[in-house]
C-alpha cells in the first residue's frame, strides 16, 4: 500500500507484513502513558482504535443528545473534502469565509434581524454564548461609565434550568449569576419572577428556546413586555439574549408566529447550535446580533490581509471549516421547505411517543407538545423502582435515555428524556416503547418492596 518506505524499525517492518490481528499491540497492552518508541502500520493502528471505540455507545441509539448523528452522504463527502481547511485562514480560503458569511446572513434573516450579517460561526452554542455575554457586559459597562456610575458588579438573570455554559460564562467572565428558581409546577423561567431580580447592574436577562430539561420554550414575549415596562419606569436599558441552541432551527419552521426573536425590540443577540436542529455533525454554532450597534468595536479584531477588512470575534483561532461548509450545504439543500418538513415530522414523532407513553397510565409528561421535539416524562409511582432503574435497563439494550432530576427548586422530580432527532423513525420509536414497557413490567414483577425515594443527582445531558 505504501509506495515510499518511511523509517520503520526492524520490528515494525515485520508487522508491516503481518496480518492485522497478529501484530504487536494486539497481543500486548496498548501504550497509554508513554508514546511508543516504534511505529506500527496504519492498518494495525486503525484496527486497534476502531475496535476500542466499539465500547462507546451507538450514536444512533443515543437519545440523550440533541446533537446530530446522521447527515446525508453528500454532506459527509463535502466534509471529508474540506477536513484540510482551516477556517481562520481567510486569505487562503476566501470562499470558505464567504460561505460562513452567507450562513450568518441567512440565520440572521431567519431570526428577523433588522440588519443582516452581524454574527459569526462558533464551535457551538457555548462559544456563541460566551461571545454574546461579553458583548452584553461591554455594552452595560459603557452605559454605566458614560453615566459616571460604578461598573464593577455586573449580574445576569436567568432560569435555574440554564445549560451549564451559562454558569461557565458567569464564572469565567466574573458576572454574578442570578438564577430564577423553578417550582414544582413551572419548569422554565417565569417572566415576572425574572424581572423582579433585575437591577441597574443587570447586563441582560436570558430567555431559552427551549429548555434543556423539558424542551419547553421560555416566555420571551412576556419577558420583553415586562422588561420594557421596567426599563421605562427606571430608565435602565436591560436587554434580552435568547439562547436558541435547539429552538433556533425549530420554532421558525413549526411556530412561525411565535414571537421570540429580533421582532421583539429588547432581543439583542441570539445563539443557535448548528449541530443540534441545524442538522450538522458537531461542532458548529452561531451567534447573531440585532445590528452592528450591539457588537462593541473593541471586541472585534480586524484582519486585513484578505485585501478587504475581515472582522473576527472568536475565542479560538484555528478550527476545521468542514462543519461550516456542511451547514451551508443543509441551508442550500433543504431550504425552508426541507427544514419545515423535517421539524414537523420530528414533532409528529414526539407526539406519537408522548401519546403512547401516556396510554400506559404509568407516566406523566413534563414536555410540551409543539415546543422542542423532546419527550420528558416521570413515573407516576416511583415507590418501587425509579426512572434511573428504567434508564439502566434500557442501556442494556443499547438505548441511551438519560434519567435526571430537575433544576432547583423542582429537584424532587426525576425524569427520563428522549430527544427526537432525524434518525429516530417511527419504527425505532415503536421498538423503544416496547423496551420501556417490558422494563416497567419486569420491575413491577420483581420489586414488591417500596424503595426509598431516589437520591441521585445528575445533570441533564446535552
Ligand atoms: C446544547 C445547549 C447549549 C450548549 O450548546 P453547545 O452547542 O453544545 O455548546 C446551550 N444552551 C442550551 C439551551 C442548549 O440546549
Amino acid at each position: 500500500m505504501l509506495s515510499k518506505k518511511i523509517s520503520l524499525d526492524k520490528e515494525s517492518e515485520k508487522q508491516h507484513h503481518a496480518p492485522g490481528f497478529s501484530a504487536r499491540f494486539l497481543e500486548e497492552p496498548v501504550p497509554k502513558y508513554e508514546m511508543p518508541e516504534g511505529s506500527v502500520s496504519g492498518d494495525v493502528a486503525y484496527l486497534l482504535i476502531h475496535d476500542e471505540l466499539n465500547l462507546d455507545g451507538n450514536p444512533a441509539l443515543n437519545l440523550a443528545s440533541f446533537v446530530t448523528t446522521w447527515m446525508e452522504p453528500q454532506a459527509a463527502a463535502l466534509m471529508a473534502e474540506t477536513l484540510d481547511k482551516n477556517y481562520v485562514d481567510q486569505d487562503e480560503y476566501p470562499q470558505t469565509t464567504e460561505i460562513q458569511n452567507r450562513c450568518v446572513n441567512m440565520i440572521a434573516n431567519l431570526f428577523h434581524a433588522p440588519e443582516a450579517g452581524v454574527g459569526t460561526a462558533t464551535v457551538g452554542s457555548s462559544e456563541a454564548i460566551h461571545l454574546a455575554g461579553l458583548a452584553l457586559k461591554w455594552n452595560w459597562r459603557k452605559r454605566r461609565t458614560d453615566a459616571g456610575k460604578p461598573a464593577d458588579k455586573p449580574n445576569l438573570v436567568m432560569g435555574a434550568n440554564v445549560q451549564v455554559c451559562w454558569e461557565k460564562f458567569a464564572r469565567y467572565f466574573e458576572v454574578e449569576p442570578r438564577y430564577v428558581p423553578l417550582t414544582e409546577e413551572r419548569y422554565v423561567l417565569g417572566a415576572d419572577e425574572a424581572v423582579e431580580m433585575v437591577d441597574e447592574n443587570t447586563i441582560a436577562v436570558v430567555g431559552i428556546l427551549g429548555s434543556t430539561y423539558t424542551g419547553e420554550y421560555e416566555p420571551v414575549e412576556r419577558l420583553n413586555d415586562a422588561l420594557t415596562q421596567l426599563n421605562a419606569k427606571t430608565g435602565w436599558e436591560v436587554p434580552i439574549h435568547v439562547d436558541a441552541a435547539s429552538g433556533g432551527f425549530v420554532a421558525p419552521f413549526t411556530s412561525p408566529d411565535l414571537l421570540w426573536d429580533f421582532r421583539l425590540p429588547l432581543v439583542r443577540s441570539i445563539n443557535v447550535s448548528g449541530h443540534k436542529y441545524g442538522l450538522v455533525y458537531p461542532g458548529v454554532g452561531w451567534v447573531v446580533w440585532r445590528d452592528a450597534a450591539e457588537l462593541p468595536e473593541d471586541l472585534i479584531f480586524h484582519v486585513n490581509y484578505l485585501g478587504g477588512d475581515q472582522p473576527t470575534f472568536n475565542l479560538n483561532f484555528s478550527r476545521n471549516a468542514s462543519q461550516i461548509i456542511a451547514q451551508y450545504y443543509n441551508l442550500l439543500r433543504l431550504g425552508k421547505e426541507g427544514y419545515r418538513k423535517i421539524m414537523v415530522a420530528l414533532q409528529d414523532n414526539a407526539r406519537y411517543l408522548t401519546e403512547q407513553l401516556l396510554s400506559t397510565g404509568k407516566f406523566t409528561m413534563l414536555s410540551k407538545l409543539g415546543d422542542l421535539p423532546v419527550v420528558t416524562f416521570a413515573l407516576k409511582d416511583d415507590s418501587r423502582f425509579s426512572v434511573f432503574d428504567i434508564s439502566a435497563r434500557l442501556r442494556e439494550r443499547g438505548w441511551i435515555v438519560p434519567a435526571y432530576t430537575m433544576a432547583p427548586n423542582a429537584q424532587d422530580i426525576a425524569v427520563l428524556r428522549v430527544v427526537v432527532r432525524e434518525a429516530l423513525s417511527r419504527d425505532m420509536a415503536d421498538m423503544l416503547l416496547e423496551d420501556i414497557n417490558r422494563a416497567v413490567a419486569e420491575f413491577e414483577k420483581q420489586a414488591p418492596e417500596p424503595k426509598p425515594k431516589h437520591a441521585e443527582k445528575t445533570r441533564g445531558v446535552c
